[in-house]
């Protein structure tokens, strides 16, 4: 089956190649000859991730899914949330990101956080959306050096290291958007023509 992934985010395209498996074949917006910069200014994370499936489906008229993820700190009232890219302003970098919430964090007790994905897939034209999310904490400080954006900062409540402590091969089996890709998967193979009679033959 082709499916489109709305990204060109080399580090996404192989997890979810991974994790899909070889019976999907997944094609990226460079694939597929699209050079635009999606637009994402929905209020949700939701809203995001539809929104750019949308765009690809309304232009290319092909089975595709778009992802958008966010961290909610309860502390800082569910923010930054749809925001995570550019909490620190429309430039910034991922460095400039961890000091504004290490700095807003700042003598906070309360340090529970969650980092969630929203995946929407368009599938002949029928809209489906899965979500995963993994609850942590944000560390007083940076720890770690693998991983990327927030992960030196991010602690998965199940390890109480930071994801970029654990190695990408462990942050995988427990993050976010595996969960979200792991929820895509199972319901792309209940969709499969072949099962539909509970039948593999
Ligand atoms: P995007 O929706 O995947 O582009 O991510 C939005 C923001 O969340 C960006 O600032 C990313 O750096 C950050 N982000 C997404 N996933 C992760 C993760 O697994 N670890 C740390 N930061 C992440």
């Amino acid at each position: 089956m082709k499916l489109v992934f709305a990204s060109n985010n080399p580090h996404k395209l192989s997890e979810i190649r991974a994790m899909l498996g070889s019976e999907h074949d997944i094609l990226s917006l460079h694939d597929i000859g699209c050079q635009a910069d999606i637009p994402e200014t929905a209020e949700t994370l939701e809203g995001n991730a539809l929104q750019k499936a949308s765009y690809i489906y309304e232009r290319y008229h092909c089975d595709c899914f778009a992802d958008d993820t966010g961290l909610e700190v309860e502390a800082l009232d569910g923010r930054p949330g749809v925001y995570t890219a550019r909490y620190a302003g429309p430039q910034c970098s991922p460095e400039d990101n961890i000091v504004k919430l290490l700095h807003e964090m700042q003598g906070k007790v309360n340090r529970k956080a969650v980092f969630r994905t929203s995946i929407c897939l368009i599938l002949q034209g029928n809209v489906h959306v899965f979500n995963g999310i993994v609850k942590g904490s944000i560390t007083e400080q940076k720890k770690g050096t693998d991983g990327f954006g927030y992960d030196p900062v991010f602690a998965p409540d199940e390890t109480g290291l930071t994801f970029a402590e654990m190695g990408v091969g462990e942050k995988n089996k427990i993050s976010h958007r595996a969960r979200a890709i792991q929820q895509l998967k199972d319901f792309l193979l209940a969709s499969r023509p072949e099962t539909f009679n509970g039948n593999e033959s």
